[in-house]
């Protein structure tokens, strides 16, 4: 069973990858395909008939072959062996052939829509799982370019597999209705046609490998893409962009180098298919006459087969190349799936409708690597509706120690518990969404403000009259009233500039909209002017005792009102006390403060 699936793997493994996406409905696609050759067959094998009849020799079914059961089935159902008889029964071979048709190719509409159906939900599964841990140390080019544009190359490559599988199947049906007629033509053209994929070999090597290279062409494209819109603004002043473009120019021509290369060996294919197959028909009809002393209806209606048989011969060869054109992006796309799928998220079963009481770190040590530790033997404790600062200069650990209070990092060293429950049982989203979060890059969508608050909750007055609620208290509510278009006025890429305070209010909104327990803030602070800077303060001053309340400042005036201020120094906590208690037990955030001139 092993070695089954040893074989399998190594000689079907597009098919397995195909067949785990869409099961038994591939055999329902095959069996149409099936169908629908065998009916164009049996109504071109309707041409014998007429073809003796012209010849006066009065249709004699002796020349049949094996498909003399046609002829028979006629006389069986009394249908006279006459011109028009025959015509009669080849339209309706041909009229059912139309209709088998309509269903296979109706049906592989369908199942090429749910086939990207199921690669979309896969892929947004897979990447709403991915840990975060795992995502900021993995390559953001390389994520985008497979979610987006290798998605249109997979399908690509799952189209030509198909219309290869199809081709296949036509050329299978062919031969084997070229076999009943005439054995020894249909072993001589299938070898003949054997060979000439042999020839090919070369080709599909080539195509195979530069379709590897032309994935990870696009992907460092997309990512120096990225980078260049990310840092659009420094790019600019720094007269760096036409350097950076150059570089991106670089990568570019590389990538059509690959196409060009690609691009010659199909057309070496396609020019060279044709005098290929020809050259193979007219071996074999030689062989025929000189050799074999055929009759000439055989001969003729085994080479109509044929001629079938080698036109999707040569479609299959046309595809084959095709899809190894795409199928870099196949597996590309297989080990980018398994690479996010190995490092997706993984939760306890506890569930935490609201936090209560306490969260709790207990010898806590972490690092992103092996080596080195960026936290070092934290041990804390924070209870429900206090206020917490933290502090510290830049790399101290900061970010990473809420990143892991937030649940956005798991630990491996140490404990952390929600509520006296250990996180390794709890449910962590559900933890998440008592949440509320502003990132140091106020989060704001191309949309309306309303939205932006609210999330895209509906405009029900219950709704309406809480995203009021939430922007009067992150002290943004004036500022939208005086708008022409209000809550409705456009933010984001399509709308209205506004300014970094501004965004960032919008974001305290947006969190504040929510029902949540605890509000974590991100140097929220730092990007706004002293006088919203106040405003904020004094909101986050209002908001105190209602949230537990988790700051990470820059800003030192912001934070003296703060029931708690943590000073981290080289992943440790070196100072823990209120802003006056700090200022007179470490010399360190005196000096801070002094430098701040607070
Ligand atoms: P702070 O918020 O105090 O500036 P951080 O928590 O961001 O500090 O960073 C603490 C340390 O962890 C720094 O030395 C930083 O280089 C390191 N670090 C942060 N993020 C990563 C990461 N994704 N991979 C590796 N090291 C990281």
């Amino acid at each position: 069973m092993n070695n089954f699936k040893k074989f399998i793997k190594k000689y079907f493994s597009h098919f397995v990858y195909f067949f785990q996406r869409l099961r038994y409905r591939i055999f329902i696609a095959m069996a149409l395909s099936i169908i629908v050759g065998a009916l164009d067959g049996l109504g071109l094998a309707m041409f014998l008939p007429l073809l003796q009849m012209v010849d006066g020799e009065g249709g004699d079914p002796e020349a049949m072959g094996s498909l003399r059961f046609l002829v028979d089935g006629m006389e069986f159902l009394n249908i006279p062996l006459v011109l028009s008889s025959v015509l009669v029964v080849m339209l309706i071979f041909f009229i059912l052939k139309g209709i088998a048709k309509f269903f296979e190719s109706f049906y592989n509409v369908i199942l090429t829509r749910f086939f990207i159906k199921e690669l979309r939900f896969e892929n947004i599964d897979a990447l709403t799982s991915y840990s975060f841990k795992a995502f900021v140390n993995s390559d953001v080019g390389h994520l985008q370019n497979t979610l987006s544009g290798e998605i249109g190359r997979v399908v690509g490559a799952y189209r030509a597999y198909f219309k290869v599988i199809q081709a296949s199947v036509m050329v299978l049906v062919y031969i084997f209705l070229a076999f009943m007629a005439n054995p020894q033509f249909a072993i001589l053209v299938s070898i003949g046609g054997g060979l000439s994929n042999l020839a090919y070999q070369q080709i599909y090597k080539k195509t195979k490998e530069n379709s590897n290279q032309l994935v990870k062409g696009n992907s460092g494209f997309q990512g120096q893409l990225i980078q260049i819109i990310a840092f659009f603004k420094y790019f600019k002043a720094t007269g760096l962009a036409k350097i950076y473009g150059n570089k991106l120019k670089i990568t570019a021509e590389n990538i059509e180098a690959i196409q060009v290369k690609m691009g010659w060996y199909n057309t070496l294919l396609q020019a060279t298919r044709e005098p290929l197959v020809v050259g193979v028909v007219i071996g074999v009809i030689l062989i025929q006459t000189t050799l074999m002393g055929q009759s000439l209806g055989l001969i003729i209606l085994a080479l109509l087969f044929f001629y079938r048989s080698l036109t999707f011969l040569m479609a299959l060869q046309m595809q084959w190349n095709q899809f190894l054109n795409n199928s870099g992006s196949l597996e590309n796309m297989t080990s980018f799936m398994i690479d996010l799928k190995s490092n997706s998220d993984h939760f306890g079963h506890v569930k935490i409708k609201c936090f209560q009481e306490e969260l709790r770190l207990q010898d806590v040590n972490f690092g992103y690597g092996e080596d080195s530790k960026v936290l070092k033997d934290i041990n804390l404790s924070i209870s429900k509706n206090r206020s917490i600062a933290f502090v510290g200069e830049s790399g101290s650990g900061k970010t990473t120690l809420i990143n892991i209070l937030s649940g956005l990092i798991p630990i491996d060293d140490g404990k952390f518990f929600i509520d006296k429950i250990d996180s390794m049982n709890i449910h962590i989203p559900s933890y998440q969404r008592r949440i509320g979060y502003i990132t140091q890059e106020p989060v704001i969508f191309s949309d309306d403000i309303y939205n932006n608050v609210t999330f895209w909750a509906d405009r029900s007055e219950e709704n309406v009259s809480k995203f009021w609620k939430a922007v009067e208290r992150a002290a943004i509510a004036n500022f939208i009233k005086e708008l022409p278009q209000k809550d409705r006025t456009l933010l984001g890429n399509n709308g209205i500039l506004v300014s970094g305070g501004q965004k960032q209010r919008i974001s305290i909104a947006r969190e504040l909209y929510k029902d949540i327990d605890i509000l974590i803030m991100d140097e929220a602070t730092s990007a706004l002017d002293s006088e919203t800077e106040q405003a904020i303060q004094e909101n986050v001053d209002a908001l105190k005792g209602k949230y537990t309340i988790l700051i990470v400042a820059h800003r030192l005036a912001t934070i003296k009102n703060m029931d708690r201020v943590i000073l981290l120094k080289n992943g440790r906590i070196v100072g823990d006390g209120s802003f006056n208690e700090l200022k007179s037990s470490s010399e360190e955030f005196d000096k801070m403060v002094n430098l701040q001139e607070i």
